[in-house]
């Protein structure tokens, strides 16, 4: 199962993917995560992608597809994969397609005014990556994580100001992509405004359906 996980900052599709790759032992390949942790090792990778993120804005496409190509042709691939937060331009999804078919894109939508709430309140363990909400999940008054003991942060990309630019750089970028597969016959819309449970249970309606194909 090739599957893409589609949708604006703060859709859910982080949280979404881990479940379902943990569920079905495929990688889930969040290509924010690997440029989060290029960013802390300070690789050149990193030093190239850190004032970028810090500004919401995208990492250039070269770079993002030599990164993702790689990790593609690793062999933890073979049975599958989530991509998680790519393709993001056009240019990225046409690579992907020269690579390999997919078999499907779960397109996440969620309203402009919950995906800012989301994103600001959003907490993360540094070392192991899980999600908190101060609001409705909130971290340890520790301030460590409960499954690592990692340190608690918030991303410098969550404050309120980048959040919306991330969001406008998604409708003129990445938002084009939904009739790009729409167009080939892959698009599943789910609405991601509802609790997570529920959203969960929709993707995996859509996962199995393919997996037994
Ligand atoms: P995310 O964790 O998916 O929200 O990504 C965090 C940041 O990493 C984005 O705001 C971009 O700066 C960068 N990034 C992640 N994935 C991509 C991508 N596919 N293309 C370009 N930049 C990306």
């Amino acid at each position: 199962m090739r599957m893409i996980f589609l949708g604006a900052p703060g859709t859910g599709k982080g949280t979404q993917a881990s479940v379902l790759a943990g569920k079905y032992s495929i990688p889930q390949i969040s290509t924010g995560d690997i440029l989060r942790k290029a960013v802390q090792d300070d690789t050149e990778l990193g030093r190239k992608a850190k004032a970028v993120m810090e500004a919401g804005e995208l990492v250039p496409d070269d770079v993002i597809i030599n990164l993702v190509n790689e990790r593609l042709s690793q062999s933890d691939c073979r049975r599958g994969y989530i991509l998680d937060g790519f393709p993001r331009t056009l240019a990225q999804a046409e690579s992907l397609d020269q690579l390999q078919a997919i078999d499907a894109v779960i397109y996440l939508d969620v309203d402009n005014r919950v995906i800012i709430d989301r994103l600001t309140t959003r907490r993360v363990c540094r070392g192991c990556g899980k999600l908190y909400n101060v609001a409705t999940d909130p971290p340890p008054a520790s301030g460590r994580c409960d499954v690592c003991g990692g340190e608690i942060y918030q991303r410098d990309d969550d404050s309120e100001e980048t959040v919306r630019n991330r969001l406008d750089v998604y409708y003129e970028k990445t938002a084009p992509l939904k009739s790009y597969y729409q167009d080939r016959g892959v698009l599943h819309i789910i609405d991601g405004n509802r609790p997570i449970e529920e959203v969960r249970a929709d993707i995996a309606t859509v996962f199995n359906r393919f997996s037994r194909s």
